[in-house]
């Protein structure tokens, strides 16, 4: 027997309408490519939003037809974002800090008709333009008067290409499964892979994102997603937000740390949320200068593993409750979100730190288990390792085009409908998953894992240390052994000796890195994670002084 509620498809222009239906005055505030802080709400971006879906339909624009986008987070972003959503075409959203020729590789792989970029990344495209012929237009996210002189051809600014239609226009109406937006991964090997998410996983997604044991936020709030809508839907804040009716607040092209801190604290932003690098330079601006965030409450941080330090620098000394995430593009991205459990809140201080350390525990929508290199499920007990697996409306069945499916189809899930992380990683009893590498970086010592992000993770709280890295290096008698990597704070002066001491007792004794190495720079991917396979190039010929 079928149930008689009525068939209300989970598409994504229903939450643009809810938000402009009863939080129509509820402002989106942008710091502009062009400067200057401008502020809409979310009547008017709905608005504008019809109107590039009757601009995109005019140009000849249809269902499944995929636009590119290569912008940071600002209104006309998201204006975009729904217009193209709403007729049922596919956003694809490009990371620019890819290489060129991956930018190029994408933009082909995905056939993007149409582009709407900001004016940053105007000249990355006028160097790739002849490789990217399929794209008929380039719309520049700005006004006739800064539309810079380009070699681009078919270019239109996007204050002209709304400008020439009205709003009156219904969204197209489509099934909940149909495309809605398209995100390729940053590989660090092969070619980047697309994961194009439905209707139905973007609203099914944000309505988990915003339980309150996760981002929670209410209509009161005021939330600034610094990690870029390039990035798996700047963590589906784009929908959570209009969906509860939060003022938005979007960071444009200033990440670094006084910009940062000038919106949360001008905007009285109470949620944000960013990878930890972001959220480096925004305490080393407010320990330097004194500064205080009395209006937020509460920061999400992802990505990569957030140290232990950071944890701490943000709940006792500026009274900001941290929600440390794990997630991936296949996962929409949210997967799992490091709130307490009950019996959690009244722990002392210490043992708090250790669960907040973790990457948290599954949030609805996602079933977690470990397994071992055969498929065997592995128990649950905070200490075995394991390959980390994954299922649920929100986490990809295939790749775009069927790159990468497995057992002859596109499918790229096992027999029971599991998908592979790539991540290692240990699940205590109450369902706390631990990160404990990607399976690629895992440094295997006398047969036994040492945890690298375990190691990286406290050596960033020693004093003098801005950046940790650690990778596993040949060693004749234990098969790998770990050598720290380290960048110094400016003008910091921590020796090798320093930052041993530091760890000990700690890791356990035989974590212990056997050397540590001083470089400038580590090097980083297109989201901000540690290029391990670049500094493991870099660090090929070197020799560990016991070996
Ligand atoms: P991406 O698809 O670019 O978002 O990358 C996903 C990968 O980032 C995951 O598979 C993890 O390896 C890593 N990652 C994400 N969040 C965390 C976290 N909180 N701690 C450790 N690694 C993380």
């Amino acid at each position: 027997m079928l149930g008689s509620m009525q068939d209300w498809p989970l598409v994504v222009p229903s939450i643009l309408d809810h938000a402009a239906r009863f939080h129509g005055e509820r402002e989106m505030v942008t710091r502009s490519v062009e400067g200057p802080v401008v502020r809409t709400n979310y009547a008017q971006v709905h608005s504008r939003a019809r109107k590039v879906a009757k601009a995109l339909t005019r140009h000849g624009i249809k269902l499944g037809d995929r636009i590119g986008t290569l912008a940071w987070n600002t209104a006309r972003h998201m204006e975009a974002w729904y217009g193209i959503m709403g007729i049922g075409a596919v956003c694809h959203t490009i990371n620019p800090r890819l290489f060129p020729e991956q930018i190029v590789y994408i933009i082909n792989h995905a056939e993007d008709r149409m582009m709407f970029v900001d004016l940053t990344f105007v000249p990355i495209l006028e160097k790739i333009a002849k490789q990217i012929d399929v794209v008929e237009t380039f719309v520049v996210l700005t006004d006739k008067a800064h539309l810079p002189q380009t070699s681009l051809r078919n270019v239109v600014a996007f204050e002209d290409f709304v400008g020439d239609v009205d709003d009156d226009f219904k969204w197209v109406k489509f099934d909940e499964n149909t495309a809605a937006g398209l995100c390729y991964t940053s590989g660090t090997t092969g070619n980047p892979k697309g994961v194009l998410y439905s209707h139905r996983s973007n609203v099914l997604h944000a309505m988990a994102v915003n339980t309150s044991d996760c981002i929670g936020a209410r209509s009161v709030d005021t939330l600034m997603p610094v990690v870029p809508m390039f990035h798996a839907n700047a963590w589906a804040t784009t929908f959570a937000c209009p969906m509860t009716g939060s003022k938005m607040v979007m960071p444009g092209a200033k990440l670094d740390g006084p910009s940062v801190y000038e919106l949360l604290d001008t905007e009285k932003v109470t949620i944000t949320a960013a990878v930890p690098t972001v959220w480096q330079m925004l305490l080393s601006h407010m320990e330097a200068n004194d500064l205080k965030l009395p209006h937020l409450r509460k920061v999400m941080i992802g990505g990569s593993a957030c140290p232990p330090s950071m944890i701490e620098t943000f709940e006792k000394k500026y009274d900001v409750e941290v929600m440390h995430a794990w997630g991936m593009t296949e996962m929409s991205p949210v997967g799992t979100i490091g709130s307490y459990k009950a019996d959690m809140e009244n722990l002392p201080w210490p043992e708090q730190l250790k669960i907040k350390s973790k990457q948290g525990r599954a949030m609805f929508s996602v079933e977690m288990k470990i397994t071992d290199d055969d498929g065997k499920d592995l128990p649950h007990d905070g200490k075995i390792f394991g390959h980390l697996i994954v299922r649920g409306p929100g986490v990809a069945r295939a790749y775009f085009k069927g790159e990468g499916g497995r057992y002859g189809t596109d499918s790229i899930l096992d027999k029971d409908g599991w998908f592979d992380t790539g991540d290692i990683a240990t699940l205590d009893e109450l369902g706390f998953m631990q990160i404990t590498d990607r399976a690629k970086d895992v440094i295997k010592s006398g047969g036994e894992w040492i945890s690298s992000i375990d190691v990286e993770n406290i050596a960033v709280g020693c004093p003098g240390v801005a950046q940790a890295a650690v990778i596993g290096v040949a060693h004749p008698k234990w098969d790998e052994r770990p050598l720290l990597i380290i960048v110094r704070k400016p003008d910091a002066k921590v020796t090798k000796a320093d930052v041993l001491k530091y760890l000990e007792g700690k890791i356990a004794k035989w974590w212990m890195p056997d050397d540590v190495q001083f470089v400038n720079e580590i090097p980083l991917t297109a989201t901000g994670k540690i290029q391990k396979v670049a500094l493991r190039q870099q660090f090929k010929d070197y020799k560990l002084p016991a070996a």
